[in-house]
């Protein structure tokens, strides 16, 4: 219920100005974004390398609206994508790259076209990028342009939901040679039609994704903190020998970085997915939603306005 009413409120121009201006807002942004400049996310990458850790970077920013935001996200990317590579941060680091944010629900071409540049970019810096997933409605359109982009970028990667009930048949086709896929659990509101809607059903599909996925040739990426599913993965992991090079774990900046560590320790490759810039607003509630505490946190510094 609790989860619903903050997922509507992320689509919201009048939340988002009140929640932009919350006294407490800066303290709650700071834990899960890197900061607002693509020097923040460079500062954050080397000492997440430096302790062990992989990263995917995250531009933060969805549903643009204009040619001129979509060019200029894409512009972005191609920065960092430089700065990365000169500061020999790529390996390890890869982008994550929301499609709306490049055009998609406007524009499906000029999408395409801009996530092609940054594919491009992220080769030649000898890097590769990840497809976000966003809500059911563009599924279809991100996994059809994925498929288009493996032919000349074959590293490209995908993220497929637990939640929707279409993502065991989606992992069967993705689980070949060569893919690259992040399942996660699913962060947006999605009607019954298409999604499980209790905690037990997305849990019990995550553990049959991730049986589909290890058990095949291409390289599964592990995204979650659920400590149940984190140990069925590790379980796994081993039922079906698989090495640190042969699939990995991945978190969010910010979210138990505690047991980010013990997975590095326990010999595991792990990934944190790190987003920066201005665009923080949708991201932050997606997390809140996620996690009941700090959404009471977050409603005193509203009232108290
Ligand atoms: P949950 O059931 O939400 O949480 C399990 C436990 O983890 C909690 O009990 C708590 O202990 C801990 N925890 C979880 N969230 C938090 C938090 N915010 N703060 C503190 N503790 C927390 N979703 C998409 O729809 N599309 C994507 O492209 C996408 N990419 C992702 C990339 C990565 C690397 C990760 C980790 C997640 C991504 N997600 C994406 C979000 C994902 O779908 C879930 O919404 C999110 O990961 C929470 O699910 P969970 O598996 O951690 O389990």
């Amino acid at each position: 219920m609790l989860r619903s009413v903050i997922l509507a409120a992320s689509r919201s121009t009048r939340i988002e100005r009140l929640v932009e201006t919350a006294p407490f807002t800066r303290d709650v942004v700071r834990r899960f974004v890197a900061g607002t400049a693509t020097d923040d996310a460079l500062r954050a990458t080397r000492q997440l390398v430096a302790d062990g850790l992989a990263v995917s970077i995250d531009h933060l920013g969805e549903d643009t609206v204009t040619g001129e935001q979509a060019t200029a996200v894409r512009d972005e990317y191609l920065n960092l994508l430089g700065r990365l590579a000169d500061a020999g941060l790529t390996p390890p680091t890869e982008v994550s790259v929301k499609l709306s944010a490049l055009g998609q629900r406007f524009d499906e071409r000029l999408a395409k076209e801009n996530v092609r540049a940054i594919c491009a970019a992220a080769e030649a810096a000898g890097t590769t990028v990840t497809l976000d997933m966003e809500d059911h409605t563009t599924t279809d359109s991100t996994l059809d342009i994925l498929t288009e982009l493996r032919k000349d970028f074959p590293g490209t990667g995908a993220v497929l939901q637990a939640y929707l009930r279409r993502t065991e048949a989606d992992c069967r086709d993705l689980a070949t040679a060569g893919s690259r896929v992040r399942l996660c659990k699913g962060a947006y509101k999605e009607p019954e039609s298409v999604a499980y809607q209790s905690a037990q059903e997305v849990d019990k599909s995550y553990v049959r994704c991730l049986n589909i996925l290890l058990s095949g040739p291409g390289y599964p990426m592990l995204a979650t903190h659920d400590p149940r599913l984190i140990a069925i993965a590790e379980d796994r992991s081993r039922w079906f020998d698989r090495g640190p090079d042969e699939f990995e774990f991945q978190m969010l900046y910010g979210v138990r970085p505690d047991e980010q560590t013990r997975l590095v320790e326990a010999g595991h490759t792990v990934r944190v997915y790190l987003p920066y810039g201005t665009d923080w607003y949708g991201y932050l509630m997606r997390r809140l939603a996620e996690r009941p505490a700090n959404v009471a946190f977050f409603a005193r510094a509203l009232v108290s306005r």
